[in-house]
């Protein structure tokens, strides 16, 4: 059999990470048994469409290189398609028309069942509770339920996997499905992420989207990595996955049954190990990228601040903030006249130093704190505005005498 997958997002909005993870699995999925992945994008629904979603999407998919099927489907652009099948249903009075919309006769005895991929399960809904739904509105278009298991099958997906949101719509597809004589998929729902507060997902924690994530200096394997074990255990204690060995043993079997836990902590170990990981120059690449201003540094400060940032940094944005300083935009200090007095000693023994190397300036540094009974963040306060950072012998080592010395003069 050719295992074909899909994600088929509804443009009404930006993804969160829990609909791009299910994207990842279908991934994942399919490329595990040499299969394929298409993405469809569902536009039906005119009332939510928000025009820059499609836009979203395809920049998600496209940065975490979860690649699909260059033919992407669109289902407003297959209205005939979905118009000729409910005709076909017409013909096999299996369906009416009511209000201007057309519904589908679902079956009123017995039952609709599946064995549901995820934990195995039996799912079982009488026929009875179930209504006659809308396969097409009075707007012409057709319905979710409706144009979604027509594109299934036409797209020959035989595996659908998708948020267990989905359940309660299964037996409508289910009963499509039978109605047309056709294949029925492999369903498999996927438990909904929850946070930290065992709550569904808000904006506060993961409801954001993978470019948001982006934006905050995650890498994209340590976000795919991270969204891969949200509810996917292969089993054992490894927990960094390449996409290529996560191909190789992804398996429905191993992805849990109960909702997993979004926590923000593990992720920023998790793109923490993926920074530390990375050559200096791979993070210099990804550095540069995010914050375009670095290449205005001259390449020797930034060879010299790259593997000292490495294993202090858990996101490309911290990189950022801690390096303030060599771009001028840190907060001004705002002294007392003890620090401002002890700004000129410092001035005036940093100046005699010839030998500008970390070892030298932390003596001076360690004099001036001794003297003046202070403590280190004294000193950082002076120079960056902030009581801590990255250290500061290294630090001021690599900006140079000049440049530390111009910062101090300005100040006393
Ligand atoms: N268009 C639906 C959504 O936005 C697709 C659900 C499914 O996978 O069937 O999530």
């Amino acid at each position: 059999m050719n295992i074909r997958t899909r994600i088929p997002p509804s443009p009404t909005g930006i993804p969160h990470i829990g609909n791009t993870r299910t994207a990842l699995f279908n991934y994942l999925f399919a490329k595990h048994n040499d299969g394929e992945f298409i993405l469809r994008i569902e536009d039906t629904d005119r009332v939510r469409f928000v025009p820059d979603a499609e836009k979203a999407i395809l920049e998600i998919l496209n940065w975490l290189e979860i690649t699909h099927g260059k033919n992407i489907q669109r289902q407003s652009e297959r209205i005939e398609i979905y118009k000729k099948y409910a005709k076909e249903l017409k013909e096999k009075n299996l369906s009416y028309e009511d209000n201007g919309a057309i519904r589908f006769k679902m079956p009123k005895t017995g039952s609709t069942k599946w064995i549901d991929a995820i934990g195995n399960k039996n799912i079982t809904f009488e026929n009875k509770t179930q209504e006659d739904f809308v396969i097409i509105k009075s707007d012409g278009f057709p319905t979710y339920n409706f144009a979604n298991v027509i594109d299934d099958h036409l797209m020959e997906i035989t595996h659908v996997l998708r948020g267990e949101e989905f359940i309660s719509s299964t037996p409508k597809h289910i009963q499509l499905y039978k109605a047309f004589g056709w294949n029925i998929p492999v369903f498999a729902h996927l438990p909904v992420i929850l946070g930290p507060d065992k709550q569904k997902l808000s904006k506060r924690h993961g409801a954001k989207s993978a470019l948001d994530y982006r934006d905050d200096g995650y890498l994209k394997d340590a976000l795919i990595n991270y969204m891969a074990l949200l509810g996917w255990n292969p089993g054992g204690d490894q927990e960094i996955y390449s996409v290529s060995e996560m191909i190789k043993i992804f398996d429905l079997k191993d992805i849990n049954s109960t909702s997993p836990i979004f926590d923000p902590v593990k992720l920023d170990w998790m793109n923490q190990q993926y920074i530390q990981s990375k050559s200096n120059n791979q993070l210099k690449k990804l550095l540069v990228d995010f914050y375009p201003d670095l290449s205005k540094l001259p390449n020797e400060t930034t060879e010299k601040l790259i593997p000292l940032v490495k294993s202090r940094i858990k996101t490309l944005k911290e990189f950022k903030e801690q390096t303030e300083i060599f771009f001028g935009t840190n907060e001004k200090s705002n002294l007392s006249p003890t620090e401002k007095r002890i700004t000129i000693t410092l001035f005036s023994k940093l100046e005699k130093v010839n030998d500008w190397n970390n070892n030298k300036i932390f003596e001076i540094l360690k004099e001036v704190m001794n003297q003046n009974k202070i403590r280190m963040n004294i000193l950082y306060k002076i120079f960056t505005g902030k009581e801590r950072g990255l250290p500061l012998p290294e630090t001021l080592e690599i900006l140079g005498k000049e440049k530390a010395l111009s910062i101090l003069n300005q100040i006393k």
